[in-house]
C-alpha cells in the first residue's frame, strides 16, 4: 500500500522534502530543543496501525518544555491530535516511529530560552528493530557519566544532552560492542545512552529511581507496571555497578529499543548468556500490547484506520 513522506511543519502537514530549515536556526546551534520519540506497531491480522501512549508522550513533552521555559503554548491532546491526522493522512501500513520535535526557531543568536520563538516539527520513519531484541545485547560501563539534573535536567528529553549519549553510544560501538550503560555522577548506574535499564535477581525487578539521573521512560512506566501486573516486586533504587555483574537477567527498555536483553557487561556475562525467563515473558507481554495482540491494557494504544 502507498504512503506519503509528511511532516508537519511551522503549522501546516507538507510533504517532508518542502519541510527544510535555515542554517541559522537557533536550536541548531544551542540544541535548544526538546523532542519525543513514539511508536507506531501495524498489526496485520487487524490490518490497522496502533500508536503507544501517544498521550504520554506529548505530555512528558510539555513537561520538557516547562523544566527548560521553552515558550510554547499547545496543549498534549491538542499535539495528539495533529499527530493522529499527519499518520492518517501518511497511510502507513508498517512499523512506524514519530519524532516531534520543539525547537527554538528564530533565526537569532545568543544560547536562551527566554525571549526567543519556538515551533514544532513532526515526521514520521519507518521502523522495525533499533537494536536487536531476539539476541543478547554486549555493553559497556561508559567511561562518559550521565549529565546529572543540575546540569542539563535529565527529565527533559532535550536534545543537547544528547551529546553526552552520542559520547557514549560511540564509544561502545567503536569497542564492537552494541550499547553502553552511564552512571551517574555519584557512582550508581543510570541508563542506556537512549533507554532504560532492568535488572533481576532472586525474582525481583530493580531499576534506577528517577534521582539517578535517568529520563523518565513511558516504556519503563509500562515495564513497571506489566511487571507488577504479573506479580512481580518492582524496586526503584540506587544500584551499584557490580550489581549488574551479578544480576541474573538484566534488560534495557525504551520506546526505541522495546524490550532488548543484555548477555554482557563488560566481558561480564549475565546470568547463563541466554534471555531470562522473566524478561522473556515481560517482553512477550510488551509486544503483545503494543501491536494490541492483549486483551487488556487498550487504553495504551489508539488505533489509526
Ligand atoms: N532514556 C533515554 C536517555 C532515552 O533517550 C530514552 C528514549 N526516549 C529512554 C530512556 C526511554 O524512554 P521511552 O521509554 O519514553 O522511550
Amino acid at each position: 500500500m502507498d504512503f506519503k513522506e509528511l511532516s508537519y511543519f511551522e503549522g501546516n502537514i507538507v510533504p517532508s522534502d518542502q519541510a527544510k530549515l535555515s542554517i541559522q536556526t537557533h536550536a541548531l546551534q544551542y540544541g535548544t530543543a526538546v523532542f519525543g520519540g513514539i511508536r507506531g506497531y501495524y498489526n496485520k491480522d487487524k490490518k490497522n496501525l496502533y500508536i503507544f501512549r501517544i498521550l504520554d508522550h506529548y505530555k512528558r513533552l510539555i513537561n520538557s518544555t516547562k523544566i527548560m521555559q521553552l515558550q510554547f503554548f499547545k496543549k498534549p491532546e491538542e499535539l495528539v491530535e495533529i499527530t493522529l491526522k499527519l499518520v492518517k493522512e501518511s497511510n502507513y501500513h508498517e512499523n512506524i516511529y514519530i519524532r516531534p520535535y520543539i525547537y527554538t526557531s528564530a533565526l537569532q543568536l545568543s544560547p536562551r530560552f527566554h525571549d526567543v520563538k519556538t515551533d514544532i516539527a513532526i515526521y514520521i520513519l519507518k521502523l522495525n528493530d533499533y537494536l536487536d531484541t531476539k539476541k543478547g545485547l554486549k555493553t559497556m560501563v561508559s567511561s562518559w557519566r550521565r549529565i546529572e539534573d543540575n546540569i542539563i535536567p535529565t527529565m527533559a528529553k532535550a536534545s543537547g544532552g544528547y551529546v553526552n549519549s552520542a559520547l557514549a553510544k560511540s564509544e561502545a560501538v567503536q569497542n564492537g560492542l552494541d550499547e553502553a550503560i552511564f552512571l551517574d555522577s555519584s557512582g550508581f548506574v543510570s541508563e542506556g545512552s537512549a533507554e532504560n535499564i532492568f535488572l533481576v535477581r532472586d525474582g525481583v525487578l530493580y531499576t534506577p529511581q528517577l534521582s539517578s539521573s535517568i529520563l523518565e521512560g513511558i516504556t519503563r512506566r509500562s515495564i513497571i507496571q506489566i511487571s507488577r501486573d504479573l506479580g512481580y516486586t518492582v524496586v526503584e533504587k540506587t544500584i551499584s555497578r557490580s550489581e549488574l555483574y551479578v544480576a541474573d537477567e538484566l534488560f534495557f527498555c525504551g520506546t526505541g529499543v522495546q524490550v532488548a536483553w543484555i548477555s554482557e557487561v563488560d566481558k561480564r556475562t549475565i546470568g547463563n548468556g541466554t534471555i531470562g525467563p522473566i524478561t522473556e515473558k515481560i517482553q512477550n507481554a510488551y509486544f503483545q500490547i503494543v501491536t494490541n495482540q492483549s486483551n487488556s491494557y487498550n487504553d495504551w494504544v489508539t488505533q489509526i484506520y
